[in-house]
């Protein structure tokens, strides 16, 4: 089942298109996840759309989005830092997210990419153990951790959340693909590209730390809640480790995909005050 958000309504993605969910499906998406995956095998009514039309595919405004630093060895390693012994955690605060077709602003200072696969969290959970870390996850889908690197980095200790927070700096979707839907959710070719180019090339069977080994260590902190994303750490490829530096502009087209969960495509503007 591919969930999407489109026209404010709550929609499945089929092969033939766009069907909207029944009416009492709408705002209960995550707590009747499974009704409606049973639901979507028979879904009629699917017509085209404009993928471009598609919004963030999360019903509501999550109340918690973590994100992982270096959890690909390869960017551990440009960033210049050691393998970390545990997962590196800060957040996204919710009013970043934007859909998977928008215009970002950018604000002053250097704007950069980090292409992430994203957990969503469909059901409350706590002290999750390891061997249990895909229990609470009902979906995956694409994101960008998109980064201001001056003020990420300007601090003794650099703290993180803000400058990876700004409007549209976190573009999630286009769906919500249940994990029946993707052949081998442990090893997922990601791919970034800036204007054709690829930027960032992996696969998530090389985390650090992968998706159940994250659940089990943040639920030992949090409560996780229904609607909650873990955005899971980029690979290396980013472009303040580049030579030269590279940033996003308003030239540039941003395309991030991940094989089995969806692609996604972005471009820039200058902030206009
Ligand atoms: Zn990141």
């Amino acid at each position: 089942m591919r969930i999407a958000q489109l026209a404010g309504r709550t929609v499945v993605l089929t092969p033939e298109g766009a069907a909207e969910v029944p009416a009492d499906f709408e705002g209960h998406v995550l707590e009747r996840w499974d009704e409606l995956h049973d639901w979507s095998r028979s879904a009629t009514g699917a017509r085209p759309y404009d993928e471009a039309e598609l919004e963030a595919p999360l019903p509501g405004i999550p109340r918690q989005i973590f994100a992982v630093a270096l959890n690909y060895r390869p960017h551990t390693a440009e960033a210049g830092y050691e393998e970390p012994e545990s997962p590196l955690v800060f957040t996204k605060f919710p009013t970043c997210l934007t859909g998977p077709h928008t215009t970002v602003e950018l604000p002053p200072g250097h704007v950069d990419w980090e292409l992430e696969l994203v957990a969503v969290i469909g059901r409350e959970a706590r002290r999750v153990p390891v061997d249990k870390g895909w229990e609470p996850v009902v979906a995956l889908t694409v994101g960008q951790d998109l980064s201001e690197r001056v003020a990420q980095l300007a601090g003794r200790p650099a703290q993180f959340s803000l400058a990876k927070s700004h409007p549209g700096f976190g573009p999630i979707g286009p769906a919500l693909v249940s994990l029946d839907e993707i052949p081998d959710r442990d090893d997922l070719e990601l791919t970034c590209e800036l204007n054709g180019e690829v930027v960032q090339h992996d696969r998530t069977a090389n985390m650090i730390f992968p998706i159940p080994r994250l659940v089990s260590h943040l639920s030992e902190f949090c409560t996780l809640l229904p609607g909650d994303l873990v955005f899971t750490g980029t690979p290396a490829g980013v472009g303040n480790r580049r030579t030269p530096q590279r940033f996003l502009t308003p030239a540039d087209e941003l395309v991030s995909r991940i094989g089995g969960v969806g692609e996604m495509r972005h471009r820039f503007r200058k902030a206009t005050s």
